[in-house]
């Protein structure tokens, strides 16, 4: 059996086909490609129970993912991440069946490591010598790290207010690393530049401009599927700055279907942005199929600070497909349920993931969101890259004092 089903690319705007081995970015019309598999040959070769005994890493769906042979995987056992659920936080809103997938707990802290593992393994499979990308930090950080491990080369540009750790993934894992005064916006612009005039040195893997990154992402939702005996929840909460695991796990899900491996509905999506940045709200709320520039971008919450999504329109697809929706949360409201979470859960979250909290809570204030409902949220990265959102309160003593406890 093929290790791969995959059978080309499609242009999910003008429909046009493309070659999926050959590299590729954007189609001719401009929007980004979306990898097609022969989903009725795996659904005749496949049974969700063959999976039991394989991998414990998102390679378990090898046959769904785009790389062609196993020895072109590189991996660094990413995937498979726990479901944990936060009783407490839950109670505290009146969501007593609220779960966390905890993306923490993946190589380089995020789930960006997921989309590095797939769209590096494939770059490599189709003879990419070096991938180029703008990055809020943490894109960068897995990119570079598994293109170290993959031995090809590595071109990050970030904003200079991006996480200081992530700078420091990208040099240890001996990228070449630009800071930009600016936004990731600025960053995409300069790394467009750099690849058209380098000749094909490098290959532009920015956001959505390949198509493979949005493949290892949507293992997020064939994971959740899975973990949950072959269904869905209710609702899923996700931190949207590009939309790519939003977009990839409503693709995981709708595939799963045509699969015949789950039923029923889908899960309401919900888009969560930081109100300092929210494009895809403010789209949602206008019920628009695409989404303006934001201006004057900034939160916390870097991983979304992304004023404008490439993939807008499919994020707003999902969105209205699943009737979800999209809602923008306060710094300082997610920044409490940062804290309160670490607190009553004992799960230091990133800021990103917060704002999922945030949100939920709102929603459920507002009926939208039921005491019976399921409700995931993805925490798409751990806290402890993110050592500047909390504020420490301790005395410093010196040897031998007492201790004031209070
Ligand atoms: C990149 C990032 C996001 C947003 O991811 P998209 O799938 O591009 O919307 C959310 N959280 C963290 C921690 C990130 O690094
Ligand atoms: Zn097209």
């Amino acid at each position: 059996m093929a290790y791969s089903f995959l059978t080309h690319l499609q242009c999910p705007r003008c429909h046009r086909e493309h070659d999926a081995d050959r590299v590729h970015n954007l189609c001719d019309c401009g929007s980004p490609l979306l990898a097609r598999y022969d989903l009725p040959a795996v659904k005749n070769q496949l049974t969700p129970t063959d999976l039991t005994d394989r991998v414990g890493s998102l390679w378990r769906y090898h046959e769904l993912l785009p790389v062609r042979a196993e020895h072109h995987v590189v991996s660094l056992g990413e995937g498979m991440t726990p479901l944990v659920p936060l009783t407490r936080t839950g109670e505290s809103m009146g969501l007593p069946r609220l779960v966390m997938k905890d993306e923490g707990l993946i190589p380089t802290g995020t789930f960006k490591a997921r989309g590095a593992a797939v769209g590096v393994s494939r770059a490599v499979e189709l003879g990419v010598g070096a991938i180029a990308m703008p990055t809020n930090g943490n894109a960068g950080a897995a990119w570079a790290t598994y293109a170290a491990r993959a031995g090809i080369g590595s071109l990050i540009v970030m904003p200079e207010d991006a996480p200081a750790i992530t700078r420091a993934e990208c040099a240890v894992a001996g990228a070449e690393l630009y800071l930009v005064r600016g936004l990731i916006s600025d960053a995409g612009k300069m790394v467009g530049r750099a690849v058209a005039d380098s000749a094909g040195r490098y290959f532009d893997a920015s956001t959505l401009k390949e198509p493979y990154r949005l493949e290892g992402k949507k293992t997020m939702g064939l994971e959740l599927a899975e973990q949950l005996g072959w269904r869905c929840p209710d609702v899923i909460l996700y931190p949207t700055g590009g939309g790519v695991g939003l977009i990839g796990i409503h693709k995981a899900l709708t595939e799963l279907q045509e699969l015949g491996w789950i039923s029923g509905e889908l899960p309401r999506l919900v888009a969560v942005q930081a109100s300092g940045c929210a494009p895809i709200v403010r789209a949602f709320a206008a019920g628009a199929r695409s989404a303006e520039p934001w201006p004057n971008a900034q939160t916390v919450a870097f991983g979304i600070t992304v004023p404008k999504a490439l993939g807008d329109f499919l994020i707003l697809d999902a969105l209205y497909a699943t009737h979800g929706s999209a809602i923008a949360v306060d710094d300082a409201d997610l920044l409490r349920e940062q804290r309160r979470c670490a607190q009553v859960d004992g799960v230091f979250m990133c800021p990103e993931g917060a704002a999922t909290l945030a949100a939920a809570r709102r929603l459920r204030s507002t009926g939208w969101l039921k005491d019976t409902d399921e409700v995931v949220v993805l925490n798409t990265g751990t806290g402890l890259i993110y050592p500047e959102t909390v504020t420490v309160t301790a005395s410093t003593l010196d040897i031998g004092d007492p201790l004031p406890l209070s």
